[in-house]
């Protein structure tokens, strides 16, 4: 089954162009059109006439807007950092229209974050009338949990991520690692065989929680997929001339770039 994959954001935590920053990147990121422009990091598949999205940070409502999303069947949540849930309430409307309540998947230290955060969503007793209406399923932290969703499945890729262990997926010949400092043993057998391959590469220096454009080069020829691309990137990484650096297979990702692989 073929799939359809959108990046709503690539961009880290920050976002690009970063708050008070003149720097040549940012510089360019305020030109309309310009592909260093990235939005806090999200994507979209879309598959069987299904919308799975993965992550809401700040920026969703915006993303959803351009591209056009008009309809969403399931979220599923890496991790309770703000670039990756403080847009879960943007979901409000696609809920109202929705038949029952939208599935969201987290495991237990990131449902913890969603009910902290948004708990008037999820109070039992004078709950606020229109807040979203989702039901938040906790899910196993193993490596391997499978979550099947529509004729596809996520299988959970346990990642490092600084001082945590945090949610990468694999789905079908697709993994997305967003927000990794290593790959622990456990999850390269997951990691096997890839068409695509999405991973972290922060900036061009080690950092302690992400990794770096040299480490995750380093991971793309461990793992070997056939294609590449990089996201959560910050400033440091000019688009057009980072990838003139980069072996072809290897590219950064740009909010908007669309690709298709099989999904089952
Ligand atoms: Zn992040
Ligand atoms: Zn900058
Ligand atoms: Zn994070």
């Amino acid at each position: 089954m073929q799939a359809t994959l959108t990046f709503l954001g690539s961009g880290t935590s920050m976002a690009v162009p970063t708050l008070g920053c003149g720097c040549a990147v940012c510089t360019d990121a305020h030109r309309p059109g310009s592909l260093n422009r990235r939005t806090r990091p999200s994507i979209l598949l879309a598959y069987n006439n299904r919308h799975v999205l993965i992550d809401t940070g700040q920026d969703f409502h915006h993303q959803a807007v351009r591209e056009g999303i008009q309809h969403l069947d399931a979220v599923l949540y890496t991790h309770g950092h703000a670039d990756h849930v403080l847009g879960m309430d943007d979901l409000r409307p696609l809920t109202f229209g929705h038949h029952g309540e939208l599935p969201l998947y987290a495991d237990d230290a990131t449902a913890d974050v969603i009910e902290r955060v948004f708990e008037y969503t999820f109070r039992k007793v004078d709950r606020y009338p229109t807040s979203a209406r989702v039901k938040l399923h906790r899910i196993p932290s193993e490596a391997g949990t499978a979550i099947d969703l529509f004729g596809a499945r996520f299988i959970r890729v346990p990642v490092t991520h600084g001082r945590d262990t945090i949610a990468g997926y694999r789905f079908g010949s697709a993994a997305y690692l967003t927000d990794m400092s290593d790959i622990p043993e456990v999850s390269i057998p997951l990691l096997q065989n890839l068409d695509i391959l999405i991973l972290d590469a922060l900036r061009l220096t080690p950092h302690p929680s992400h990794s770096h454009l040299e480490k995750s080069v380093a991971i793309v020829e461990q793992l070997r997929p056939q294609r590449a691309f990089f996201t959560h990137m910050g400033h440091d990484l000019d688009h057009a001339t980072t990838n003139a650096t980069l072996p072809r297979h290897i590219q950064l990702a740009y909010d908007g770039l669309q690709l298709q692989f099989e999904i089952a």
